[in-house]
């Protein structure tokens, strides 16, 4: 696309692919001065250098606030941010999880400024889909009359929430998943020491497999409980999981029971291969239509997980919840 490049590309593609990576890494060679014959960006020159420290001035990057927040809590090595929730009176307080409208209305002086060295202005949106409606429309009107020089880089998993009016204004690249033996051998060069088993965790999406996940321990000693010939007291349990986060110990407990369902219908379990045999001699027991049940459950707290009243009740409940649906066995 380099030599005829539109005004905006829409990257999609399954989460977990490294979609962001790709539009910063493509962004960077757009702005280097010295990009090799691959287009791969040289790394030393003025511009990487202001690139990859975050200051580059003819490129934005526009986030979600609490994205943003989470990005700062991650490099400064603090740890969640339960604490703030618990103590913020309003929920105005709360981070936005949405690309708000002032966000791409302060594009505007962006765009009114030169850029450095007359060359090009790039702004990424991540995840497009995050834009809420007033953002979208106003994204729409730039996307339409597009200033002079300008790429803007739209990347998200689900490119149907978009409004269609704005898609259209876009190219549109869709990125396929590779096939899983090039995705273990990936691993492996990333150091990951057991590139099978983190696939298998990370449902098939390379990026969370290769990243060390802070939460790594609580959810081991979840799964210990989990597999254990006698499930801990869920009370104990939900404390120990308190620091993980309600989201995560949601997901933890969906992905075991998604292959606790696979069990007691008879197939191959998908994320926990380690614990196969007792998920096999759990599966064989419970019954399919309250485990069922459970999972929509599951599901549903998910979406309410954010900013829960008590995280530790919420987590006890759902835990008490399971250890009524694995006692119930037949
Ligand atoms: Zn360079």
């Amino acid at each position: 696309m380099r030599s005829r490049l539109p005004h905006a590309i829409l990257l999609c593609g399954p989460p977990g692919l490294g979609k962001r990576r790709l539009a910063e890494h493509f962004a960077q060679s757009l702005l280097c001065e010295n990009a090799g014959n691959d287009g791969n960006p040289c790394g030393t020159c003025p511009a990487c250098r202001w690139f990859e420290e975050g200051n580059h001035p003819d490129f934005r990057l526009v986030v979600p606030e609490i994205l943003a927040i989470e990005a700062a809590m991650a490099g400064s090595g603090a740890e969640g941010t339960a604490d703030d929730d618990a103590g913020a009176p309003k929920a105005s307080r709360a981070p936005s999880k949405s690309i708000r409208i002032d966000q791409i209305r302060d594009l505007e002086s962006f765009f009114q400024v030169g850029t450095h060295r007359g060359g090009r202005r790039i702004v990424l949106l991540y995840p497009a889909d995050r834009l809420n409606l007033e953002a979208a429309n106003t994204l729409l009107k730039v996307l339409e009359e597009p200033p002079a020089g300008t790429l803007f880089l739209l990347v998200t998993s689900r490119a149907h929430e978009l409004p269609a009016t704005v898609r259209s204004r876009c190219a549109r690249v869709d990125l396929a998943r590779p096939d899983t033996a090039t995705l273990q051998h990936w691993l492996a060069g990333q150091g990951v020491r057991d590139p099978v088993q983190a696939l298998a965790e990370a449902g098939g999406a390379p990026i969370p497999a290769a990243t060390d996940d802070p939460a790594a321990d609580i959810r081991a000693m979840l799964l210990a409980g989990l597999s254990a010939e006698r499930l801990p007291d869920p009370v104990a349990l939900a404390e120990k999981c308190e620091k993980a986060g309600p989201q995560n110990v949601c997901l933890w407990l969906a992905r075991w029971i998604s292959d606790l369902i696979a069990a007691n219908a008879g197939g191959g379990v998908r994320y926990h291969p380690q614990h196969g045999r007792r998920l096999a001699a759990l599966g064989a027991g419970i019954q399919a239509a309250a485990a069922h049940a459970y999972y929509r459950k599951l599901m549903r707290a998910r979406r309410t997980a954010d900013h829960p009243l008590n995280a530790r009740l919420f987590t006890e409940e759902l835990l008490i919840d399971y250890a009524r649906l694995v006692s119930a066995r037949s």
